[in-house]
């Protein structure tokens, strides 16, 4: 139990990395705040660690709205009474080249991707400092180290990420809070499977992508969720305002 007693909210806790890594944190002994805009997925998530016993509550949010993640760390305080972890997850991927990316594209990647990180540091480290410290773990991308094609916008928000980490953690160290990010490679999760439905030859792109892998093969959303709980927990006590590359190898070559 490297979790015991303490809070977590993980974002985009509704599908893929985050509905693992919410699973993950409420069995090692966390009460986790389910945060998605989407409601019937959450809830999903919720009645999932509800029925291992474990504690679990879903709160609507927005992350790309200051007032919605404001209102999400103050009902987490109000029913948990405290705040340890904020796993900042949630995210989209609009792919596509400079030129064809629209202002409206470009300003809800970034309002999604990095503001929300923005939000969600802003509004929970003051009850984390309060509470005598705390954990910020916000997923960036591989795309954030390396190019790929067709991923302006994404690249931009996630190198955005990794840059604002570590201010975090500079600023914030001597509150005993530790910030770090987690840069996946392709995860098997309903974004990575909209991208490839979303390429002209979706077969041919999936292959190219594995190709580029030394593991010849893409991530489980439980590999990503591993390294969250290593972040979370007391194992990375010395770690902070990293970006962790998780991506079997994908940049070494
Ligand atoms: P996913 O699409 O399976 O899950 C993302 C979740 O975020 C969804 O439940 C969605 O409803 C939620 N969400 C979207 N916009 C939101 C908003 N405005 N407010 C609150 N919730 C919102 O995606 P995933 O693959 O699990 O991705 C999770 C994170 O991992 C993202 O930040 C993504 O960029 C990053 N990532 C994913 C991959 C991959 O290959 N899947 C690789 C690198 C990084």
């Amino acid at each position: 139990m490297k979790l015991k007693n303490k809070v977590a909210i993980v974002t985009g806790a509704g599908s893929g990395i985050g509905r693992t890594t919410a699973r993950t944190f409420a069995a090692e002994g966390a009460s986790v705040v389910v945060v998605d805009i989407e409601k019937k997925t959450a809830d999903e998530t919720v009645d999932s660690i509800r029925k291992r016993g474990q504690n679990a509550v879903f709160v609507r949010t927005d992350v790309s709205k200051g007032s919605d993640v404001e209102t999400m760390v103050a009902q987490t305080i109000q029913k948990y009474g405290r705040l340890d972890i904020l796993f900042n997850n949630a995210g989209i991927d609009i792919a596509k080249p400079i030129v064809e990316t629209t202002e409206e594209e470009w300003d809800r990647t970034l309002d999604i991707n990095l503001k929300g990180v923005f939000w969600g540091c802003k509004f929970s480290l003051p009850p984390m400092m309060d509470g005598g410290g705390g954990i910020i773990i916000n997923t960036a991308s591989i795309l954030a180290h390396v190019a790929s094609p067709n991923q302006a916008a994404y690249s931009a928000s996630k190198g955005g990420i990794i840059a604002l980490t570590r201010q975090i953690a500079y600023d914030y160290a001597s509150d005993n809070v530790r910030a770090n990010c987690i840069s996946p490679g392709d995860v098997l999760t309903p974004m990575a499977k909209n991208f490839f439905d979303s390429c002209e030859d979706p077969e041919e792109r999936m292959k190219f992508f594995t190709d580029r892998y030394p593991m010849k093969r893409f991530a489980e959303p439980s590999e990503i969720a591993r390294v969250a709980l290593f972040l979370a927990s007391d194992d990375s006590s010395f770690i902070t305002g990293q970006a962790i590359k998780v991506e079997g190898g994908f940049s070494i070559w």
